[in-house]
């Protein structure tokens, strides 16, 4: 079984804290330290990049396309889809898909929505989605939190239809049952403060349940002095909630890498897209 290994590529302050501050070239270092792990585990990854990233680091785009990685889109301006417009939407995701596809010579079809905001309010994102060209979205968390998510989703990937009846492979990222609870595993804040044992154990429920867990994760997760640089401008409260856990991270991708096989979404998702492709 393939798990599926995703990096969204673009930059923390803007991304977090100001999405009309410029981006800084940060995470070109970080995402060099992913490129960097993956080689050595010799595996390949999803990299969902967000179109201003692109503009910012075009040779960086190109490096991650040159290393045999899948190329997809996190859109351009990484607003949260159920604040736009349908037609916002759509200028957004093609805006994003002709950049990518000019630097990498890739056909651009999956996408991650900026914050995963994708929830009950904007399902018609999907229908967008599907017009536009992509073939699956990654953008449902299948669970609620403070800020996203549908409580109950279904959380293995799969074939579904839009509302205004296409279809799209939806692919929720890693979530397990603890008792009868439901939990999120597959990355940010969860994955930074469970203990490996706990990220082991979900991925082995998973892995019985014949699911692949997607993992996702930023460049600045490798990147563990970023908050202390940011000490005037990012209130200390959030750079407490952002910063925790930040040094364990890569250790934890580490060991997981070590103990599953994962891959990039493409192949971890094959099943259903060849549904798609079928239908
Ligand atoms: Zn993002």
């Amino acid at each position: 079984m393939i798990h599926g290994l995703s990096i969204d590529v673009e930059d923390w302050y803007q991304s977090t804290i100001d999405p009309d501050a410029p981006l800084t070239g940060r995470f070109e270092a970080s995402t060099d330290s992913i490129l960097a792990c993956l080689a050595e585990h010799g595996i390949k990854a999803t990299f969902f990049v967000l179109g201003l990233a692109a503009e910012k680091l075009p040779h960086l785009v190109k490096r991650i396309a040159a290393a045999g990685h899948e190329l997809q889109s996190h859109g351009y301006g990484h607003r949260n889809n159920f604040e736009l417009s349908r037609d916002e939407l759509r200028a957004d995701l093609a805006r994003a898909k002709a950049l990518l596809e000019d630097l990498s010579g890739q056909e651009i079809y999956g996408y991650r929505a900026p914050c995963f905001s994708i929830d009950e309010r904007n399902l018609w994102a999907l229908d967008v989605l599907a017009e536009t060209g992509h073939r699956y979205d990654s953008s449902i968390f299948p669970l609620k939190t403070g800020r996203y998510g549908i409580e109950g989703y279904r959380p293995e990937p799969r074939l579904v239809d839009t509302p205004g009846g296409g279809r799209i492979v939806e692919a929720p990222v890693a979530s397990f049952t603890l008792w009868t609870k439901r939990l999120p595993v597959g990355g940010g804040g969860y994955f930074r403060l469970w203990p490996y044992p706990v990220i082991r154990h979900a991925w082995r429920q998973m892995q019985r349940l014949g699911r692949p867990g997607l993992v996702y994760m930023h460049p600045y997760e490798y990147d563990p002095t970023e908050m202390a640089d940011y000490h005037d401008s990012v209130p200390l409260m959030r750079r407490i909630h952002q910063g925790l856990g930040r040094k364990s991270f890569p250790k934890k991708i580490d060991r997981l890498l070590d103990d599953f096989e994962f891959g990039p979404l493409k192949d971890a998702l094959a099943g259903p897209l060849s549904e798609l492709s079928e239908a």
